[in-house]
């Protein structure tokens, strides 16, 4: 950093996906480029589910199928229903496809794959290094003071992930509320190739997702996952921080409970145990995203609350937000304006992109889930599967008699008011995202 003298024209705060896309969208156009990471190497400190999503992931390596540590490509994605004891489970499988749609990856090789990249495309980065506070003159955010020294720019982009102490400091977010996040614990498990391709029925290069509504979550806003990697399966569980309160519940109890169901268990029997960690999800959506840029600072990734959690997107918007924050600071730096109206551009690229349109397309999902999760969290799926108990169990009893009673304890096991209320949720819902 010396032979930049601490002054260079962007920096960016953290090294995780919309950190590193930032940073090589503007050192790919000759533009200096600090990436400043707390962890040990981008990635060491990540967690996700997950799965990585190829389209997004090419715009900014079109390459990265020939070289980046890649687990398994999804052919399969699983949609389990669990109560108590059973489960009702949706699957869709595209085994011919040639564009395979996400990969599974392990952070931390990923992470740091990518960062390796950004390396040789001239980003400079700094490893093992804190920001601790934004410096500010005048209001205009001019640079970071880390534990050793102090570093200057023309632009500072944060992309330091869901806390985002650094983006709080100067008024661009509040605190984030319990309701608006999601805490989650994850488990990775050893388990043979062989006995993954079995119990997935799947080739040894193929994966499988499933995406987990119910079980020990019944009645909580939460979800819970699993993850095919090449020689372990990862499963986890995040539900959001006031619905933990509430409940008194330890999220890892949760995640005991969902690894004991039965329509699981036999997935992960006789793993070995590699990994637990927790980390937080950002779950507020479009109405709790925060000021997205200020004068000589854009915030993006997970930092600006970008995650799309009914879909499990998060990587794919950190990616493409750090990409038009990246675009936008080459404007800004060719036009030597970086002023908050300079880059506002990057919240009308974000607009104009998916990124912000899926957000507004959800925009009233969560106070839906919030206000009617006793119906579309517990009650509605602890009858999709008594019906198929019902529809499946063979004895004596005429199908009519057997429909007519389904039906029947709909209206009896829920006021009729309730079921009004849910209907309309669901219309509210349907036209948000539709209008
Ligand atoms: C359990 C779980 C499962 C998930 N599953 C998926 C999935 O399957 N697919 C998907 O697309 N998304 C998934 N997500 C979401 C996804 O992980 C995030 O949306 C994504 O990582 C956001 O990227 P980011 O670059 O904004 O932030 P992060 O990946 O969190 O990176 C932030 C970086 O900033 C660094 N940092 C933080 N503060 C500082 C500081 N002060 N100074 C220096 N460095 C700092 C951190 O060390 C970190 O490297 C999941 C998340 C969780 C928790």
């Amino acid at each position: 950093m010396t032979e930049l003298n601490n002054k260079t024209e962007v920096i960016v705060v953290g090294g995780g996906p919309a950190g590193i896309a930032a940073a090589i969208t503007i050192a790919r156009n000759g533009k200096k480029v600090v990436l400043i990471e707390r962890g040990k190497f981008s990635g060491s400190k990540n967690v996700f589910g997950g799965a990585i999503y190829t389209q997004p992931t090419k715009e900014i390596f079109p390459d990265f199928e020939k070289s980046a540590p890649l687990e398994r490509r999804n052919v399969e994605h699983k949609y389990a229903i669990l109560s108590q004891d059973d489960a009702t489970v949706v699957s869709y499988r595209d085994k011919k496809s040639e564009a395979y749609g996400s990969y599974t990856v392990i952070r931390a090789k990923f992470d740091r794959w990518m960062a390796e990249q950004a390396k040789k495309e001239g980003v400079y980065i700094v490893e093992e290094t804190v920001v601790r506070e934004l410096i500010t003159d005048n209001g205009k955010v001019t640079g970071v003071k880390t534990e050793l020294e102090d570093y200057y720019a023309d632009i500072v982009i944060l992309a330091d992930g869901v806390n985002s102490l650094l983006a709080k400091s100067i008024g661009l977010r509040k605190d984030i509320e319990c309701k608006d996040v999601a805490l989650s614990v994850k488990e990775v498990f050893k388990l043979d190739r062989e006995k993954i391709n079995d119990r997935f029925n799947i080739a040894d290069d193929e994966g499988c997702i499933y995406e987990i509504f119910g079980g020990s979550m019944l009645g909580k806003l939460g979800l819970g996952f699993m993850y095919t990697n090449k020689d372990s399966v990862s499963i986890g569980l995040g539900v959001t921080l006031d619905d933990l309160t509430a409940g008194k519940v330890k999220p890892y109890e949760l995640l005991d409970e969902l690894k004991a169901h039965p329509a699981i268990a036999p997935l992960i029997k006789g793993g070995e145990l590699l990994e637990y960690s927790a980390h937080l999800i950002p779950e507020g959506g479009y109405k709790k995203m925060p000021q997205l840029y200020s004068d000589g600072v854009m915030v993006t990734g997970d930092a600006a609350m970008l995650v799309n959690n009914l879909h499990w997107e998060g990587t794919n918007l950190a990616m493409i937000s750090g990409k038009l924050a990246g675009e936008t600071a080459l404007i800004a730096l060719k036009q030597n304006d970086f002023s908050a109206s300079m880059l506002s551009r990057y919240q009308k690229k974000l607009e104009n992109s998916f990124v912000l349109k899926d957000l507004k397309t959800y925009k009233e999902l969560m106070d839906v889930m919030h206000s009617r999760k006793s119906s579309f969290l517990k009650y509605y799926l602890e009858k999709i599967n008594a019906f198929f108990k019902m529809f499946t169990f063979v004895d004596s009893i005429p199908k009519r008699k057997k429909y007519l009673d389904f039906i029947k304890t709909i209206f009896s096991d829920r006021k009729i008011s309730e079921l009004f209320k849910d209907a309309g949720s669901v219309i509210k819902l349907l036209w948000s995202i539709l209008k």
